[in-house]
């Protein structure tokens, strides 16, 4: 794909002539991540929800498995192997506290359609109280606050 294609694709999603999920195809067959970085350069400015994973009762809600899957489904998942701003070092495994990543983010869907997803990828309640202590478990920002 040239950069004249994509930029007219950019400007037919901008025109609201083409949907986010074809833009973003297009993008990463350009062969550019699809990344806040990305988006930024190109102009386009998706909307986006962000998961965020609390280890509510001391355990992890969230399983590699459902990490993978949320990333298989299109949510862009923010690894803590490769997240520079991780204020913990990971392992040599790519884990802190040994969870694989804490942030997902899910653009082109509104919220309520983007936890209606993820609640149908990791079979998990998004409402979950948690314990008493620590609080919910699963929390939803619209925007993509941490990528
Ligand atoms: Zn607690």
């Amino acid at each position: 794909m040239s950069d004249e294609t994509l930029r007219k694709s950019v400007r037919d999603y901008s025109a609201g002539l083409i949907n986010w999920d074809i833009l973003q195809a297009q993008i990463a067959r350009a062969g550019m991540p699809i990344t806040r970085d990305t988006f930024t350069k190109l102009s386009v400015n998706p909307p986006g929800t962000t998961y965020f994973s609390n280890n509510s009762g001391g355990k992890w809600w969230l399983t590699d498995e459902n990490w993978c899957a949320l990333e298989a489904a299109g949510w862009v998942v923010r690894w803590h192997r490769d997240d520079i701003t991780v204020y913990t070092q990971p392992d040599e495994n790519g884990r802190v506290l040994g969870a694989l990543a804490r942030y997902a983010t899910r653009y082109g869907l509104s919220e309520e359609d983007a936890m209606r997803e993820w609640e149908k990828v990791v079979a998990l309640d998004p409402y979950s109280n948690g314990c008493d202590c620590c609080g919910r478990p699963h929390d939803f920002y619209r925007d993509s606050l941490y990528d």
